[in-house]
């Protein structure tokens, strides 16, 4: 019986792995066109101030429309398009699709773009980002991109001349997933660091777990005393946003907000509010 069962393990081992092969396979071949196709999408989640709950902007996030699969995630097919080599292509796309779209936002507004650290690495990058702005024409000031620390990793020269570049041009670098990579502090220190972002796995776990609530609570001390602004991201509770608001962070981020939404929902969030305050 348990030769029987270790083949029938064995050998659903195997057709779950060529499960998982074809459909890379067919990913690949769609990915290719998937531009073309016009079945990538941008939605975006709003960020508020912690002080005053204001919209202060909002966070790109990539969705791939599959003409058969239905809508995607990129934690499924950025690390595929990242090994394919369609990262940069996609990337582009999606800044040019967040700066046209964040035109319309009002002028406090920013949009925060996140970036493969294969982007990083692409010697074009600057130049693209460059373009990008001049055919927008959005203001530099107002764009935001999220970096993790994995792009700087074994890659330091490279990454800091890039990004001493990119904010040249007036466009912040945050720091996206903090608290969850390696050598943290000293990436801080050495790289320019506009923001950081609190990982969610963090503030999922705040305010009952004393370890978590440490760690935000260091973080946005560390950040308050290096002149770096302080996101939490993942925020799904009213204790957690009260927690990580009165600990300092400046901006809030996360399901009780809002999910992230497609562009014309994302307006009219930021319509209603304007017509709240005034
Ligand atoms: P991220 O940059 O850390 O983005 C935040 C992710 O957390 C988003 O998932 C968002 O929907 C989710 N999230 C936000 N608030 C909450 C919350 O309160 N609770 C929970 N459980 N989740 C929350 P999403 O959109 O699936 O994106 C996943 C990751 O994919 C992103 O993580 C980012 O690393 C990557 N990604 C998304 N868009 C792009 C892109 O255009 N380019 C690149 N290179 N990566 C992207
Ligand atoms: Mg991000
Ligand atoms: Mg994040
Ligand atoms: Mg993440």
């Amino acid at each position: 019986a348990a030769k029987a069962a270790g083949r029938s393990c064995h050998q659903f081992f195997e057709e779950r792995m060529s499960e998982k092969i074809q459909l890379r396979r067919s990913l690949e071949l769609d990915m290719r066109r998937a531009i073309s196709r016009d079945e990538l999408e941008v939605h975006y989640q709003p960020k508020v101030d912690a002080k005053t709950g204001a919209f202060t902007g909002a966070e790109a996030l990539v969705r791939w429309n599959h003409h058969e699969r239905g809508q995607l995630s990129p934690a499924l097919f950025v690390p595929l398009a990242e090994e394919l080599g369609l990262i940069n292509a996609i990337g582009a796309w999606v800044l040019a699709r967040a700066c046209t779209d964040a035109s319309s936002w009002p002028a406090h507004m920013s949009v925060a773009v996140n970036l493969s650290p294969v982007q990083i690495m692409d010697r074009r990058l600057v130049r693209t980002l460059r373009q990008i702005l001049k055919e927008t024409g959005f203001p530099p000031q107002r764009l935001e991109l999220e970096i993790t620390e994995t792009a700087l990793l074994g890659n330091d020269v490279q990454a800091l001349a890039t990004l001493t570049e990119i904010r040249a041009l007036g466009v912040k670098i945050s720091l996206d997933d903090f608290g969850t990579g390696y050598s943290s502090l000293s990436y801080l220190h050495r790289f320019p660091i506009d923001r950081i972002k609190i990982d969610r796995s963090f503030v999922a776990r705040t305010p009952s777990d004393a370890g978590s609530a440490s760690i935000i609570q260091a973080i946005a001390r560390l950040g308050a005393s290096l002149g770096i602004k302080v996101t939490a991201e993942g925020i799904e509770t009213e204790s957690q946003r009260d927690f990580s608001s009165a600990e300092g962070c400046n901006e809030l981020q996360g399901y009780l907000i809002s999910r992230p939404v497609p562009h014309h929902q994302l307006e009219a969030l930021f319509a209603k509010a304007r017509s709240e305050a005034a």
